[in-house]
């Protein structure tokens, strides 16, 4: 099954709720998502049983990855049933999740079959940390989390969202620390997503500018993608510290191997990660649907697709309205 750009559905983000523990300043900002905002209802949101319904009929086209997010994917209630019902489907199934709850759910997302984690990170200066999640939650507990996961056996990966004069500063303390540990570091340009963080070109520090940061003190050198689709960059350190991977979706998008729908809390498919509108699977499966047509609906919306923003990313695409980060996950 391929899109109008010959690309074929490789990967599904699922995201399990639109509400998040921190307000990360370039992404839930208080001013906007505060007392006052209308997050899903609990009616709203797809039950685990429909994830799973779903997700089974996305396997079936092909999804080879399965990746649950939110806002943040802990804060959902004993998200681990959810993990237990993906785990046979037989794709990978993965978690991005901010690490705040990780000490207490770690095993259980391991024993129920999560594959991989991605803990968020965006600096190691407890300060900084606190002032960046505006929820005055320390980077202590954070590195903790990391820990409970790799202790219950899951592979980490660390992403850290890099934004100019905010903590570009970091990139070297966050590299030494992640040096030598086995967990992979991958550093993300900022971007343009949604239309409450105000963003900049201006704040983008370009993937280039990070790798010869690090390198200046780490030599880097790169390695060969793993497959088709891989948005990150890699490299591995000469001297056999591991790896770190750098996603340049500003500076060098992607779009031509994007692999990846997304599917929100409330059951919303999302081609790509700058749209503003999503096809409502929730109405088709509470409709009545089987499954056979389930899943001709989704590959009626990939075969129609044609996305490509990050390429046409401009003036142009400036004032357009977008999907937030924390309803879409990522
Ligand atoms: N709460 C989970 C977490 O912290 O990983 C999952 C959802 S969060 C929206 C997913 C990722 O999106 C986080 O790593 C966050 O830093 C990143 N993110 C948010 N806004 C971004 C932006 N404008 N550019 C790049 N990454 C962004």
């Amino acid at each position: 099954m391929l899109d109008t750009r010959a690309r074929p559905l490789r990967d599904l983000r699922i995201s399990v709720t639109d509400r998040c523990n921190f307000r990360c300043t370039y992404c839930m900002p208080k001013e906007v998502f505060g007392r006052d905002y209308r997050f899903l209802d609990r009616r709203e949101l797809l039950t685990f049983e429909e994830i799973a319904r779903l997700a089974t009929q996305f396997v079936s086209l092909g999804v080879a990855k399965l990746r649950i997010t939110g806002g943040e994917p802990l804060l959902r209630r004993e998200l681990e049933e959810l993990i237990a019902q993906l785990a046979p489907l037989g794709a990978e199934v993965t978690m991005t999740t901010n690490g705040a709850l990780l000490p207490a759910k770690a095993r259980l997302l391991a024993d129920a079959g999560l594959d991989r984690i991605t803990v968020s990170l965006d600096s190691l200066d407890d300060e900084s940390f606190r002032a960046l999640n505006d929820v005055d939650f320390p980077v202590a507990r954070v590195l903790a989390g990391i820990e409970s996961a790799a202790a219950a056996g899951l592979p980490v990966k660390v992403n850290c969202v890099v934004k100019r004069g905010v903590n570009d500063g970091e990139i070297l303390a966050l590299a030494r620390h992640f040096h030598g540990t086995g967990h992979t570091l991958r550093f993300i340009e900022y971007m343009d997503v949604g239309h409450t963080n105000g963003w900049r070109l201006d704040d983008v520090v370009p993937a280039a500018e990070i790798v010869s940061t690090i390198s200046a003190e780490l030599p880097l050198e790169p390695v060969d993608p793993g497959y088709r689709g891989e948005v990150a960059r890699r490299y591995r350190y000469a001297d056999g510290g591991g790896e770190i991977g750098v996603i340049a979706s500003v500076t060098q998008p992607f779009c031509g191997d994007c692999t990846r729908a997304r599917l929100s809390a409330e059951g919303k498919l999302f081609t790509c990660l700058f749209a503003l509108r999503g096809h409502d699977l929730r109405a088709v499966l509470r409709g009545g649907a089987s499954d056979d047509e389930l899943a001709e609906t989704v590959r009626d919306v990939w075969e129609r697709r044609s996305d490509r923003y990050s390429e046409l990313r401009s003036t142009a695409t400036d004032g357009l309205e977008k999907v937030e980060m924390s309803y879409i996950g990522g």
